[in-house]
């Protein structure tokens, strides 16, 4: 232990000496919206498998202040994240004191995870959604375009998004009915019906706090308005998208789910995860050079499993673009920011053919199913079918941080 984490190391008989488990320590502390048995929602920060109000810890401090008090005083994180990144740091210190000190302990109320209800964790703004990953873009160039290069030729100039629609991300375990829409058929003419090719992709999300009236957020402001991460599942109809992207990119393909991991991983608790990203294969605008910027890539692992069979481990630390570039790019124009703006990812897919995150990759569009273990070929999700998508990164001192799971059981149509 070094002694600039020295105040991490828990005194016999603290909360964080009771209740730390492997990838929920005192190095991670993510906060949700929870309600106690019987209770109302809340913002709450979770240690191993306990959760705690946030404000019920600030109160038991003595020392915090009225602006911070008030910050965490909401159902969910709206608050805290408007306040900004000094509050953020002040709160975490704070939360970190008091986990850490046996004198606290029995002050603090903490609950059960598995007796608590889990809501959204924060109220979304406006949602983008990028497509940050070369092997994603790449392999989904060869499947949709056969005929032309994989790449776009603006591919690795710019990180390509679009806007999403925040009113429908959803928190994990949220059922998701199968979307309809126009379906393209052999013969030509589009089909009204249930989507046969509803697909997952595994991306991680990134929330914001704090205001940029302006936008223009440059690279070494990012980390100022990135409060943390959660995991993302973005629900996709292939068929849908294939028949209307063009000209205008992706629409009711995508809008009719997203979900979300319940606990937001402080960017903070992601220090130790910081990597390079990969090499950049073309000169880059000033707004997006990154060459001389900190490390924004993230080494997290992520891990889909569909019907309890692990499908795929995409790797993150394979992404072209660092979420400083995508928040550089969605602001560069002046498009302002708000507190509760949400971006994610895009699919996260590495080289390798079982690090892909989607069944579009998996089973390179329905012609390659995955053989599961019961027997059964998958190509698409079928009704029933129940994803889970978890991550990790590396913490300090050889600890790993946990993103819990992002999950989600497909219905039939409604
Ligand atoms: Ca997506």
């Amino acid at each position: 232990m070094t002694p600039a984490d020295e105040h991490l190391r828990p005194e016999p008989g603290s909360i964080a000496d009771l209740y730390s488990e492997p990838g929920f320590g005192v190095e991670n502390l993510p906060y949700a919206s929870f309600a106690p048995p019987g209770g109302n929602p809340q913002l709450g920060v979770r240690i191993g498998f306990r959760v705690l109000g946030v404000s019920a810890i600030v109160q038991s401090d003595g020392t915090a202040s009225q602006s911070l008090l008030k910050a965490v005083d909401g159902h969910n994180l709206d608050g805290l994240l408007m306040a900004g990144r000094s509050t953020w740091d002040e709160l975490r210190g704070l939360i970190t004191k008091q986990l850490v000190s046996a004198d606290a302990t029995s002050t603090l109320e903490s609950y059960d995870l598995h007796d608590v209800t889990l809501f959204m964790p924060f109220t979304v703004a406006d949602y983008v959604d990028f497509y940050a990953s070369e092997h994603h873009a790449t392999n989904v160039g060869r499947i949709f375009r056969p005929d032309q290069l994989p790449l776009t030729s603006n591919w690795k100039h710019l990180p390509i998004g679009y806007h999403g629609r925040s009113g429908t991300i959803v928190v994990s375990g949220t059922e998701i009915p199968r979307p309809k829409g126009l379906r393209p058929e052999p013969e030509g003419f589009p089909s009204f019906g249930p989507t046969r090719k509803l697909d997952i992709e595994a991306e991680i999300g990134f929330v914001i706090g704090g205001s940029a009236p302006g936008g223009e957020v440059s690279l070494s402001d990012a980390q100022n308005f990135i409060f943390g991460s959660v995991l993302v599942n973005d629900w996709s109809a292939r068929d849908i998208q294939a028949f209307e992207y063009v000209p205008l990119g992706p629409f009711l393909g995508k809008s009719f789910a997203t979900s979300i991991s319940p606990w937001v991983v402080p960017i903070a608790a992601l220090a130790s995860a910081l990597v390079e990203p990969p090499p950049r294969d073309e000169n880059l605008a000033a707004y997006l050079d990154d060459s001389r910027s900190p490390a924004f890539g993230l080494d997290i692992d992520l891990e889909v499993a569909i019907d309890d069979v692990i499908v795929s481990r995409p790797p993150f630390a394979s992404m072209y673009w660092t979420p400083a570039q995508m928040l550089a790019h969605m602001t560069v124009n002046g498009a302002s920011l708000r507190s509760g703006d949400f971006f994610a990812s895009g699919t996260v897919s590495g080289p390798g053919k079982e690090q892909r995150g989607s069944l579009l990759e998996l089973t390179w569009n329905g012609t390659d199913p995955l053989a599961m273990p019961t027997g059964e070929k998958m190509s698409f999700l079928e009704d029933g079918a129940y994803v889970v998508i978890g991550a990790t990164a590396p913490g300090p001192l050889g600890t790993r941080i946990g993103f819990g799971e992002v999950s989600g059981r497909i219905m039939p149509p409604t």
